[in-house]
């Protein structure tokens, strides 16, 4: 019997992973700290590997093909396709531990019919076809500094639906049928520590209560049957056009977590309360203000993401059209409604503006202001436990009340 076998030995991780290539073939050591993990730069040799680490990201370019890691993030990203890794890379002096999934899925998915994993074995094997390579894949010459170039994305594709005559039992938790899956982006990181928190304790700055948050609602999402990832795990940096990407294919959703503030002037300790974004053109003069804040995290990347900003117009237009802005208003007033019901601040409503963060999301995607540290009450309800579990939970109650519509309008479209 083959099967208990394989079980057996892909749940124990092997010690090295050979990789045999027409030019000549080399071992890799994993280990097994922080999951199972391959130590990037000793893949040097037949495989021209080439280990670029700039910052918080890294460029792995594997036979001309570069794939783009985000320190601390369970992501890979080739052009404008992405890899899940479970695990994140990381790194530990001058050595990128990448998982080890990244060479036995990812790899082989990218290139097609050219590598093939062998579990028993644990052998990635190149073919030798040297045409096999997916087409849409990039290719980037050398080594590179910077995320290879984005080509266009393919169409969206419609949400992930389950045939509604396939029903599943509902959970009974939620009432949900359906498999789902929420891509959490908890605002800021790194360098860029989001807005500087006048009303935090001393040393805590908006990108720790965004992702203190952001972790609370994987914790409320996961144990209510929901599968949830978060764009960073840790205090590291995620381009901004990049963050909205991990949602894609079997995503559902895209909620990004912030907190507010108010700049210096005569109303500032008054302003108060929780407000839900969609992605579309800002039309009041504070949410210019709060779209202006978000965006500026984009001073902290590269001088090229600078210059995106002038293409924001034909972007903002171009979504316009998406399919997802109707849904991505209903998750929003759901979402705010089930928060405004917790919080000490105001409710400030659904609004709207043009988001880096949300502009590349091929799913319903909001993004939640939390709340004011400029303000005293709202900064005490964001950094105390109790307030961030609160928080965390009436999202994902708008979450489920989203999903269940869903699933609802799902079923009564597959019975017509
Ligand atoms: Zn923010």
């Amino acid at each position: 019997m083959i099967a208990p076998l394989l079980i057996l030995l892909l749940a124990t991780p092997p010690g090295t992973v050979r990789i045999a290539t027409p030019r000549g073939e080399t071992s890799v050591p994993v280990r097994f700290e922080q999951g199972a993990a391959i130590a990037a730069p000793l893949l040097a040799g037949p495989l021209g590997l080439v280990v670029v680490i700039e910052g918080a990201r890294a460029t792995v370019v594997l036979e001309g093909v570069g794939f783009v890691f985000a320190i601390g993030s369970p992501y890979a990203r080739v052009g404008s396709r992405f890899c899940q890794l479970v695990d994140e890379s990381y790194v530990v002096r001058d050595t990128l531990f990448l998982p080890l999934v990244w060479l036995t899925d990812c790899v082989p998915r990218v290139f097609g019919s050219r590598f093939r994993w062998d579990p028993v074995a644990s052998l990635l094997t190149e073919t030798g076809d040297p045409t096999a390579v997916v087409r849409d894949t990039p290719r980037v010459a050398g080594v590179t500094t910077t995320a290879p170039p984005v080509p266009a994305l393919p169409p969206a594709r419609p949400a992930p639906v389950v045939p509604a005559t396939v029903r599943a039992a509902p959970n009974p938790l939620t009432g949900l049928r359906q498999r789902h899956l929420v891509v959490i982006d908890p605002g800021h990181g790194g360098r860029d520590p989001g807005n500087p928190g006048r009303f935090f304790p001393q040393g805590i700055t908006e990108k720790d209560v965004n992702l203190l948050i952001a972790r609370l609602l994987r914790a409320e999402l996961v144990r209510r049957g929901i599968a949830a990832s978060l764009t960073r795990t840790g205090d590291t940096l995620i381009a901004l056009q990049d963050r909205a990407g991990y949602c894609r294919h079997d995503c559902d959703l895209f909620v990004s977590i912030h907190v507010n503030a108010m700049p210096a002037g005569r109303r500032t300790p008054n302003a108060t309360g929780v407000e839900t974004y969609f992605l579309s053109d800002a039309k009041t003069e504070d949410q210019r203000r709060v779209m202006q804040m978000e965006n500026n995290a984009i001073r902290f990347e590269t001088p090229d993401a600078a210059a995106m900003e002038g293409d924001l117009a034909t972007i903002l237009k171009d979504l316009q059209q998406n399919e997802y802005l109707r849904e991505s208003a209903r998750l929003a007033q759901l979402v705010q409604q089930r928060v405004a019901g917790v919080h000490p601040g105001e409710d400030r409503g659904v609004q709207q503006a043009g988001f880096y963060v949300l502009n590349s999301a091929r799913r319903p995607a909001i993004l939640v202001e939390t709340g004011f540290s400029t303000n005293k009450r709202d900064g005490a309800f964001l950094t105390s436990a109790l307030g961030q579990r609160k928080i965390a939970n009436a999202i994902a109650d708008g979450i489920v009340s989203y999903l269940m519509d869903l699933e609802r309008k799902l079923a009564v479209g597959g019975e017509r």
